[in-house]
């Protein structure tokens, strides 16, 4: 009786290190094929140039001018219209500071590539835009 208890006890053991071996080389083979980062950069605020990452979206209104002309107004991204932001908001075109609630144009054509921006610039240097 104590025999089969030790045989269990063992046997127990031998399964706990085995089980615990194929979580390691689990854990080694996710290390090894994860090389690259995670949550890499995905493109820059044009108003504080924060780095975005998945689901930090520059948020901006559209507004489509026919079919020859696309005007995206670009508010800024999380970093810099947050309520807490000391983050330094400046126009791309003409570095004039960018209050919260200030925004940039930028015109695209359709007829090339809709997401190709050419950034105008801000009330200030592009009033005939606002
Ligand atoms: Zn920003
Ligand atoms: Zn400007």
């Amino acid at each position: 009786m104590s025999m089969d208890l030790g045989f269990a006890l063992l046997f127990l053991l031998a399964a706990v290190l085995i089980g615990g071996l194929i979580w390691m080389l689990f854990n080694l083979r996710d290390y090894g094929i994860d090389t690259t980062p995670s949550d890499p950069i995905r493109g820059y605020c044009p108003i504080c140039a924060a780095g975005l990452r998945k689901g930090e979206k520059i948020r901006s209104s559209v507004v489509e001018i026919g079919n020859v002309e696309i005007q995206t107004r670009i508010k800024g991204c999380p970093y810099c219209l947050g309520e807490k932001s000391t983050r330094k908001r400046t126009c791309p075109v003409c570095k004039a500071n960018l209050p919260v609630d200030q925004l940039i144009l930028a015109i695209s054509d359709p007829r090339v590539d809709k997401r190709k921006l050419a950034i105008r610039g801000c009330k200030t240097c592009y009033p005939q835009g606002f």
